[in-house]
């Protein structure tokens, strides 16, 4: 992990400098932005490996600038929020972030979720195409298809359904999702699983398509055809 590049956009002094001393003390190279417009401009000028984005910037909000990194390219997105509610949190996915933190934070776990967006977006060493009834996943370039109909996910997404595609038919309980997704133990924040499998769904089932991801109530999710 040494040496990758993380942009931090953060207006709050005390917390950009506590945040950039320890991800630097971690062996990153940091860059700070103020506010999203000069966030953007760095970003754009020298693309960083790794975004950390507060929310409740000056000017463009964290919102607008998750949107218009994401328009732009793939890097990963961890969001800084105070907002704690599900709105928010699907207005931020929809934007495009990969993860959320809610202030105040432990600085551990902060390091926890850059390590593991880092984890989950080193790219595979053998590409693969992964097949589940007309469902399928090329590990190489991300792209998902079902039937003839490509599939747009984000980095998030595409980690969530190539784990059910490399397990169909049996049932990941939500532990074992928090684990080999988002690579810690997410605690009492357990609505984000809900939040990407909708999201999984809709892009999954246009046009009518049957279900595939099904909800096995209090255990989990499995990836099967419809009974
Ligand atoms: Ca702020």
């Amino acid at each position: 992990m040494a040496g990758e590049r993380i942009l931090l956009i953060e207006d709050e002094a005390r917390i950009a400098q506590f945040v950039e001393r320890a991800l630097i003390y971690e062996g990153y190279r940091v860059s700070v932005a103020r506010d999203g417009q000069s966030g953007l401009s760095i970003a754009r000028d020298n693309p960083p490996d790794l975004v950390v984005l507060d929310w409740m910037l000056p000017g463009l909000d964290g919102l607008e600038v998750c949107k218009r990194l994401r328009a732009a390219s793939e890097v990963p997105i961890l969001m800084l929020t105070a907002k704690d509610d599900i709105k928010d949190r699907v207005l931020g996915l929809d934007a495009g972030a990969d993860d959320y933190l809610v202030k105040p934070f432990e600085i551990d776990e902060l390091m926890a979720r850059v390590r593991a967006l880092f984890r989950r977006s080193t790219p595979q060493s053998k590409p693969e195409i992964l097949r589940f009834a007309d469902l399928t996943l090329d590990t190489g370039t991300h792209r998902a298809y079902r039937g003839d109909r490509a599939i747009d996910l984000t980095a998030k997404e595409y980690e969530l359904l190539e784990l059910f595609m490399r397990n169909p038919r049996q049932v990941l309980t939500r532990d074992v999702i928090f684990d080999r997704v988002w690579g810690y133990d997410f605690g009492g924040e357990s609505n984000i699983i809900e939040v990407y499998v909708r999201y999984l769904r809709q892009k999954t089932e246009q046009n009518n398509e049957a279900r595939l991801v099904h909800t096995v109530r209090g255990v989990g999710y499995v990836l099967r055809e419809e009974e």
